[in-house]
């Protein structure tokens, strides 16, 4: 039977279990993108509604959002959204009785200072709570060559697993681009990871601490017309074949990241559950579901978005101008996309936490 675990932030050995118990089980966890408290909120909603243990996430702009928009566009901004995002969620995740994990998402080179800071300020935390701030960060070297990408996630690793944490780094290229990460003009061969590459990261990383590894197989973020690049997941399967060989390990070895899955044939996704895929990263689709939420609302309301009290009827309209109201129906939305998303990725049902 599998290992349970407090319901909170997981990090460290509980992570590996959680983990473990995805890649055992043939599921995963969807990793959200937020950007304030209101979808950090509807995301924990949805995993305890699914009873499914799940992944919140920030990038650079979503980290900055969650500052305020009224700060200048600076680093501080960047790295005080991703500290009160985090500290949101590590005072709330326990009370909504599920596992959560705490990520940042692509940090491309100009981003390492961003990663550099927080694992600074990580360090404060840690001292003062005995808890890495995060559970992993992000560290998106893929459009540099492999021996500076593996080089630098190293120097990063040694420093996040002093406090327990893990890193997520990234070989080939995601298409399409993430909060101002990456590029639509890259050589279709980059869009599958070697296998070869893979195994160097392992035997450069794994002696130093934990890492997972977002591995292309076409992936593309964002939603795009059909047939656009073609999803091959029999990719990552050559890569763990690879590390099984080599290291003489059990199945699938790597622990695996599904980036730009927003749009993905079910198909598709469900054989990269095969190969141990244990986090999809969503975000397209969700930020859809949260403004198709309000937008429906603000549609059969629209007289109280533009009056206070109705012209004809003297109507007060408090009531459903109330940021409440409507921001409630976008998190309604997220959820019930979510709820899709966690059958789609077979995680519902699956948590570990017990109190
Ligand atoms: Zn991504």
């Amino acid at each position: 039977m599998t290992e349970k675990l407090a319901p909170g932030v997981v990090y460290g050995d509980d992570y590996l279990t959680l983990i473990q118990a995805c890649k055992d089980g043939g599921y995963a966890l969807p990793a959200v993108n937020v950007i304030g408290t209101n979808s950090a909120n509807a995301v924990m909603e949805a995993a305890a509604k699914n009873k499914s243990d799940v992944i919140l996430q920030v990038s650079n702009g979503g980290a900055q959002f969650f500052a305020g928009k009224g700060l200048e566009d600076t680093f501080d901004a960047k790295v005080l959204g991703a500290i009160t995002f985090a500290q949101h969620v590590h005072l709330m995740a326990e009370h909504y009785g599920i596992c959560v994990v705490l990520h940042t998402d692509h940090a491309d080179k100009k981003l390492i200072p961003w990663v550099e800071e927080l694992l600074a300020q990580g360090q404060a935390f840690y001292e003062m709570t005995g808890k890495p701030l995060y559970t992993s960060h992000m560290v998106d070297l893929s459009a540099e060559p492999i021996d500076y990408n593996l080089s630098e996630s190293a120097r990063l690793l040694e420093i996040a697993n002093a406090m327990e944490m893990s890193i997520e780094i990234e070989l080939g290229v995601t298409g399409g681009e993430e909060d101002g990460v990456g590029s639509d003009e890259i050589d279709n061969d980059k869009l599958y990871t070697q296998p070869t590459d893979c195994l160097q990261a392992f035997e450069l990383l794994a002696p130093i601490g934990h890492f997972s590894l977002a591995a292309s197989f076409g992936n593309v973020h964002g939603v795009y017309k059909p047939g656009n690049v073609q999803l091959r997941p029999e990719i990552l399967k050559n890569s763990q074949e690879l590390l099984e060989k080599t290291h003489g390990l059990d199945k699938n070895p790597y622990d695996l990241v599904f980036h730009g899955g927003s749009g993905s044939d079910k198909a598709k996704i469900e054989e990269a559950l095969g190969y141990g895929v244990f986090k999809m990263n969503i975000d397209t689709d969700t930020q859809f579901a949260f403004a198709k939420g309000v937008g429906d609302y603000v549609e059969a309301n629209a007289v109280a978005f533009k009056h206070q009290i109705d012209p004809d009827s003297s109507t007060p309209y408090k009531k459903q101008y109330d940021p409440r109201a409507w921001l409630r129906k976008g998190e309604e939305a997220m959820i019930k996309r979510l709820d899709e998303a966690f059958k789609d990725l077979k995680s519902a049902g699956k948590s570990l936490a017990e109190s």
